[in-house]
């Protein structure tokens, strides 16, 4: 004890004390659970639910034949310039011969699938300041009709653009190969033709809903073929389920490939609600896998454009693809040589394995969206000011269905997780889950596994938040 008593003497006790203190707050279990934490939801204990495993029979990597890809897309860079206001008629040069390829190469598709593929030339008039006034054109459609007799009139796009631009954006006579702006796109939405209607050759299509494999004209003019296509949906009496936009998908430069290829989707207009095209790309995300798909939540590339633009605004699923990294010396260019830089968007810059990975990831998630059943409808989410979310949704009838599932998120996470799979629609209630801390959604399953995008909640009424019981 004397000895205790002579070494505490030479210590200073003020610096001890405090230091001891401190060490005792930080190593505190009890203070480092409390810290940071949140309330658990759901409540403890909450089993997690059984999924149904995706439907088997995936589009297969080594199936997507780059080969004839790649001849595409020659065949539509040897048509010089592909300028929507160029020539129609002609088969060597112009628009006009873009369009003949791409039917040609439709038509040998339809004919391998037992004409299941019907292919159609849409012909039309559009204008803008890009036209020299009113201008003939014309986009090309090949259809694999839905076998369902319920879903047949819900439509899934995959689209493209055969037409190209120069420099000069109203002159036909410059070249603009256009190979991956975009030739890669349209290959894409042909090549992914080619491995649907295989699979629906032979006996019933497993296919429920329509897809239309597309090659529109004006995107460089002013976004008018698929304007012009997203018309006809409507005038066919189509629903669209979703809508794939490809353009620039041909490249994969930066070092270190191959890398994920962009999917853009826009926010949408609804508080606390995300756009269907945002699910639409959760959806394909989830089809295709994290290391394929790299979501990029924005409508497009920053102060740029394309063909799902239309569709998403007016709240269809629609989202578009791109390559990783662009090279804006390839893009609009008349091919030259400047200062030692080479401009031009030529092949050999062109990448058919990247452009055969994002065929087979477009393929494969039209081929599990065409599979789904429809979507629930009138999702909504009620329990403000309790204890519980009430989550109600209706949906048709549908003797393919397994059920329902009910998924949500932490508001600041990118990704659905499900909470529960329902066996019928109504309303089910998540008992001690605020309605305050997260977002909800719910989504079909087929009993083949096959999963319609979800749908996010809304509030059964909008009310002026002050109005709503404080
Ligand atoms: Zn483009």
């Amino acid at each position: 004890m004397r000895i205790v008593q002579s070494l505490l003497h030479k210590f200073n006790w003020k610096y001890y004390a405090v230091t001891i203190l401190l060490l005792g707050v930080a190593l505190s279990p009890v203070r480092a659970q409390q810290e940071g934490r949140d309330p658990a939801e759901p409540l403890q204990g909450k089993a997690q639910p059984t999924t149904l495993p995706r439907p088997a029979g995936a589009v297969a990597r080594q199936d997507v034949d780059e080969k004839a890809m790649a001849a595409l897309v020659h065949e539509l860079v040897g048509c010089g310039t592909r300028l929507s206001i160029s020539s129609w008629t002609d088969p060597k040069r112009g628009i006009g011969c873009a369009r003949d390829h791409v039917v040609a190469r439709f038509n040998e598709i339809a004919k391998e699938s037992g004409d299941k593929l019907r292919v159609i030339v849409d012909k039309y008039e559009a204008e803008s300041e890009r036209t020299n006034g009113p201008a003939a054109m014309e986009n090309v459609y090949a259809i694999l009709p839905g076998s369902d007799p319920k879903l047949e009139k819900t439509l899934f796009i995959v689209s493209g653009h055969m037409d190209s631009l120069s420099s000069r954006w109203t002159d036909p006579v410059p070249d603009a190969p256009g190979a991956d702006d975009d030739a890669s796109g349209t290959a894409v939405s042909v090549e992914s033709a080619r491995l649907l209607s295989k699979i629906a050759a032979g006996g019933k299509s497993p296919f429920r809903a329509t897809i239309l494999f597309a090659a529109v004209s004006g995107e460089e003019q002013g976004l008018l073929g698929s304007r012009h296509l997203l018309d006809w949906t409507k005038e066919q009496g189509y629903t669209v389920g979703g809508m794939l936009d490809n353009d620039i998908v041909g490249a994969d430069l930066a070092p270190g490939g191959p890398h994920r290829v962009r999917v853009f989707s826009g926010n949408g207009e609804i508080d606390d609600c995300d756009s269907s095209s945002r699910e639409l790309a959760r959806a394909i995300e989830e089809i295709d896998g994290r290391e394929a798909i790299r979501m990029v939540f924005r409508v497009d590339r920053y102060g740029r454009g394309g063909d799902h633009y239309y569709f998403y605004k007016a709240g269809l699923p629609a989202v578009r693809f791109t390559e990783p990294l662009e090279d804006y010396t390839h893009q609009h260019q008349t091919p030259r040589t400047e200062n030692g830089v080479e401009y031009g968007d030529l092949e050999k810059y062109l990448s058919f394995a990247f452009m055969g990975n994002v065929a087979r990831d477009n393929a494969e998630a039209l081929r599990q969206l065409a599979m789904a059943p429809a979507p629930p409808a009138n999702v909504h989410l009620r329990g403000a000011v309790s204890p519980d979310a009430k989550i109600s949704w209706s949906a048709e009838e549908d003797p393919e269905r397994a059920g329902f599932e009910i998924l949500w998120r932490e508001t600041t996470e990118a990704r659905w997780q499900v909470y529960d799979f329902v066996p019928s629609s109504g309303e089910t209630i998540l008992k001690g889950v605020s309605t305050d801390n997260h977002f909800y959604g719910v989504r079909s399953v087929g009993k083949n596994g096959a999963r319609s995008i979800a749908v996010p909640t809304e509030p059964a009424q909008r009310t002026t938040p002050s109005v709503i019981k404080k």
